[in-house]
């Protein structure tokens, strides 16, 4: 009985005790019991909390979760900047305290009679103040010859500052009583020039409030415009790219349009382009609009209407470009042109955003609502303009704000777009994290299956359990990290396997195995994996998790394998599934290796004596006899036969027979080396094949069988046997490729020892008579 596995060399302790004699009230079979630790799993053991630790996937992707409510918080923020810029209209002035009717009179076609009757009482000068429209020139005269600069919309004066409100005349000093004046208005738009008469520091006043309007509107855009800058740099998203190309043509058009892109350094040539040139920018920014509004509402699918939208934005930019010719006879069609395109792309921008509020896209409801404020307040002027509506200074505001605040919207619902796209990216990276754990957890499985397969061939069956676990362990511990790993298992034939993982742990391990058996073995033979908390003494802290992942045995066997894991971390569904899949993978894999081998022995081997069978020896014969003739050496045959061996049996009985057979195998097998052969022929008959040996030595050799025979003792029942052996043998001649001729004439010399008295060896002659 072999007592050290010589096939692996990992194994630092092979212990051979029974580890569950006292537990269960069953006592030990008296079986083979072996209990060992593996030294080889450790070393690829990472360390507690290092980065093997796998996390629930759930519960991150659970965490990266965008922070709940913050829609509110945008409302709230918006409430805010409306509120403040509710405040800031409320505290300026943008008409005059006290101003007094004009009598306007068309006379021809942009010349105007203006009839004021100027109060004597005041001490400062008498103002007129006309709303900026888009004029080209516009100058007043009187009949005693005064006459004033004339004012442009497109070329703001010297006297103007950067940003004029509206075109102020001061009337001379002496100016007071019924006066007539006249107005003359070069080209544009003069519908909606309504003059107002007021002290000219009250018209001051009100100048300087539109300034303070119109600058905060600017500046909220300037702000927007590099958040957009921002963004774009640090989420990399080419929408907030849009978004700047959405607010600087809204700002360039709310500055055309209060006259005041004109006074600025740099852009003042724009003037150039006149009317046409407002409409160039009218139809840029009704394209921006489209695209901008597009790109956020389709929100990843392409909506049905996106390509008719694009090519939209293309006829504008198109139609833009023509109007930037500044052809002529194009200047008529300028402003009906971008009045349509302008109405027309705010319509689709509106139904965009009602159909992305439909489908649920952040703050598209929001959008839409400051939208209609804001194209509806465009409309009003553009009627107002025309003289089809009641006009007035806060109007401009009221559309200009509602551009401000859709510009502020749309910024706000594209950084929410930004958790959407961090939380995609999450979900990306969880779920790439996901594949590479499946792709190892796949690629460990079939390593393992791979190293099953070779490394379990060709064992001991004693052996494979022990191969298979080993194995386990070192393609389970670099997966699921635990500090120590036990394979517990009984098999069916009664042997007990326990392999310790980290070797270090191997007594304490056996010890406690012992101590829970019973409770083991109900567990394992439940058949569930489970986890559960281990108690430094009853009722005691949790100090370590311990997973329990049951081998499939038949019963009466049962085996458990069990990770435990220091501290209350526990083992994940994955890391328990892949515990699960690993066991199994092993224990059908040491199933079919150890039934494999059966099979094999069965088919090759005689199962009483474990030497070869007849088949087997008889084909290696065979094979031996064909070498000889090529090799042209010897080969000599040896037939072994008991001597009066049915007396034995019918002395002792069958079962004593057998195992004489065994002990009489055992002794002839012991003085053959390597090379030889040998096999039961039947009954009690046996047959060496001895490659190399002539006549001489095979006679030598056969004479030490005979002694070595002779001199075994067989105890059974308190007698001792004696057994001996008559043998036969013949060598090889030349010629003689197939070995019936020499077996037949070792028969021959055998029957010629049993005659010549038995316990001893004839050899046969070249050729019996
Ligand atoms: P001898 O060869 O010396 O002439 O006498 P023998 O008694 O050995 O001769 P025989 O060939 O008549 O008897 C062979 C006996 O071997 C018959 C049978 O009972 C016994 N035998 C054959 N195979 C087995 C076996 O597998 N087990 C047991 N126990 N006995 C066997
Ligand atoms: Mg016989
Ligand atoms: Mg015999």
């Amino acid at each position: 009985m072999r007592s050290t596995p010589g096939t692996c060399h990992t194994f630092v302790t092979t212990v051979r005790k029974p580890w569950h004699a006292s537990c269960d009230g069953q006592a030990s079979t008296g079986g083979a019991v072996h209990a060992r630790a593996s030294a080889s799993g450790h070393r690829d053991m990472p360390a507690l909390a290092g980065p093997g630790r796998q996390p629930d996937l759930s519960m991150e992707l659970s965490a990266s979760r965008a922070m709940p409510g913050h829609g509110w918080v945008l409302a709230a923020c918006l409430l805010l900047l409306l509120g403040l810029f509710a405040a800031l209209v409320s505290t300026t002035r943008l008409q005059p305290e006290e101003s007094h009717p004009v009598e306007v009179r068309p006379l021809s076609d942009g010349v105007f009679e203006l009839r004021v009757e100027l109060p004597a009482e005041v001490s400062e000068r008498w103002a007129l103040w006309f709303p900026r429209e888009p004029v080209d020139r516009l100058q007043l005269l009187a009949a005693d010859g005064w006459q004033s600069e004339p004012l442009e919309f497109f070329a703001v004066g010297a006297g103007e500052g950067l940003l004029p409100h509206g075109y102020r005349f001061v009337l001379p000093r002496d100016a007071h009583g019924p006066t007539v004046l006249r107005a003359q208005v070069d080209g544009g738009l003069h519908d909606g020039l309504r003059p107002v008469l007021a002290e000219a520091a009250d018209i001051r006043r009100v100048e300087a409030s539109g300034i303070a309007l119109t600058g905060a509107v600017y500046g909220g855009l300037l702000t927007l415009a590099a958040l957009a800058l921002a963004l774009a740099y640090a989420s990399r998203d080419r929408l907030f790219i849009g978004l700047f190309g959405f607010i600087v043509p809204l700002m360039l058009l709310l500055q055309a349009l209060n006259g005041h892109l004109y006074g600025l350094p740099g852009v003042r040539l724009f003037g150039w382009w006149g009317l046409q040139g407002l409409a160039a920018l009218t139809l840029v920014q009704a394209a921006a609009a489209l695209w901008m509004i597009e790109a956020y509402t389709s929100n990843g699918h392409e909506p049905r209407h996106a390509r008719l939208v694009r090519r939209g934005s293309v006829v504008l930019i198109g139609l833009a470009a023509l109007f930037l010719l500044n052809l002529p006879w194009l200047e008529r069609l300028s402003q009906p042109v971008s009045a349509i395109a302008w109405t027309l792309a705010g319509l689709a921008v509106l139904a965009m955003l009602v159909d992305a509020g439909r489908r649920g896209v952040p703050l598209a409801w929001a959008l839409a609502s400051v939208g209609v404020v804001a194209i509806g307040a465009g409309l009003w002027l553009a009627l107002a303009r025309h003289g089809l509506a009641p006009g007035g200074s806060l109007l401009y505001l009221a559309y200009q704000g509602a551009a401000v605040a859709f510009a502020l919207v749309l910024a706000l619902a594209l950084t929410h777009r930004i958790g959407d796209y961090r939380e995609a990216r999450e979900r990306d990276r969880l779920a790439r994290m996901d594949t590479e754990r499946r792709m190892r957890r796949e690629a460990a499985r079939a390593d393992l299956s791979t190293a099953l397969q070779i490394q379990l061939n060709g064992l001991d069956p004693g052996e494979i359990p022990w191969q298979g676990f080993r194995l386990l362990m070192d393609h389970l511990l670099p997966l699921v990290p635990s500090e120590s790993c036990i394979a517990v298992l009984r098999d069916y034939q009664g042997r007990d396997h326990l392999l310790v993982e980290p070797s270090i742990a191997l007594p304490s391990a056996e010890h406690e195995i012992n101590r829970r058996s019973l409770i083991l073995r109900r567990q394992a033979t439940a058949g569930l994996a489970l986890q559960q908390p281990v108690r430094s003494s009853p009722g005691g802290p949790v100090v370590a998790m311990e997973a329990l992942v049951p081998f499939q045995v038949r019963a009466p066997g049962w085996g458990v394998l069990l990770l435990r894991r220091e501290g209350g971390e526990g083992f994940t569904t994955e890391e328990m599934s892949v515990i699960g899949e690993l066991a199994r993978v092993v224990q059908l894999q040491v199933g079919q290796a150890a039934a494999a081998v059966k099979l094999r022995l069965s088919a090759e081997m005689d199962a009483l004596t474990g030497s070869m069978n007849r088949r087997t020896i008889d084909l290696w014969t065979e094979r031996t006899f064909a070498e000889a003739e090529r090799s042209a050496r010897p080969v000599s045959v040896l037939f072994i036969d008991l001597d009066h061996f049915k007396s034995v049996n019918d002395r002792f009985g069958h079962a004593c027979g057998d195992e004489c057979l065994r002990e009489v195998a055992s002794a002839l097998r012991g003085v053959l080396s390597e090379a030889d052969m040998f096999g039961r022929y039947g009954g009690e008959e046996f047959i060496a094949v001895l490659p190399g040996r002539d006549g001489a030595d095979a006679r030598a050799l056969g004479e030490r069988m005979r002694i070595a025979v002779e001199n075994r003792e067989v105890r059974h029942d308190d007698q001792r046997i004696r057994l001996t052996v008559s043998i036969g043998i013949a060598t090889r001649q030349r010629g003689e490729d197939t070995p019936a001729a020499a077996i037949a004439r070792a028969d021959k010399a055998l029957y010629a020892a049993k005659r010549q008295g038995r316990n001893c060896i004839q050899v046969a002659p070249a050729i019996f008579s």
